[in-house]
């Protein structure tokens, strides 16, 4: 259908295998049929992308739960990597000129982030601090690596620490 997006539902397949199959340390899925249902003007099936997408990120995790090398010690992030215009057309689009585009949302679950459900923000948040989430998750430490990068999210990680910061196992 798209030049450089395959359907959700075949990555979604491809990615309970890999996890299944090779075990990964790390893990990214990139789903990209909403965003393509959206610039197309299909509400309907941005929707139903939408769910779908809810549902293989619930089978993935109930997948995890599953595997004793993945159960109860990891972490899925999820998150968009824009947001999207409102209004009648502007929700088709994204990007500078479109309003309201610069906000996204991110959930955490996982052992190390307290179950404290939805927030809203209490300060900024950007883009450039999910490496550095991710690697404090893994005991690494990317902002030192990379100073240019935002810091880790403290308040997804338990205590606002690094696991590397308690002096955990990885
Ligand atoms: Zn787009």
């Amino acid at each position: 259908m798209w030049e450089d997006v395959t359907y959700d539902s075949f990555l979604f397949h491809a990615a309970m295998d890999y996890l299944k199959r090779k075990q990964p340390r790390l893990m990214f899925v990139g789903f990209g049929e909403t965003d393509e249902w959206a610039h197309a003007g299909r509400y309907d099936l941005y929707l139903t992308a939408a769910h779908h997408m809810d549902d293989f990120v619930r089978r993935l995790w109930e997948l995890a739960q599953s595997l004793p090398q993945y159960r109860g010690k990891t972490t899925f992030i999820i998150t968009a990597d824009h947001g999207r215009g409102s209004g009648l057309d502007d929700w088709k689009k994204h990007g500078e000129k479109i309003a309201h585009s610069e906000g996204d949302w991110i959930a955490v679950i996982g052992p190390d982030t307290p179950p404290v459900g939805e927030r809203t923000q209490t300060e900024p948040r950007t883009q450039s601090q999910i490496a550095a989430t991710i690697a404090a998750l893994l005991s690494e430490d990317y902002h030192a690596a990379f100073p240019a990068s935002g810091a880790p999210i403290a308040d997804v990680l338990a205590g606002g620490e690094t696991r590397s910061g308690r002096g955990r196992s990885k």
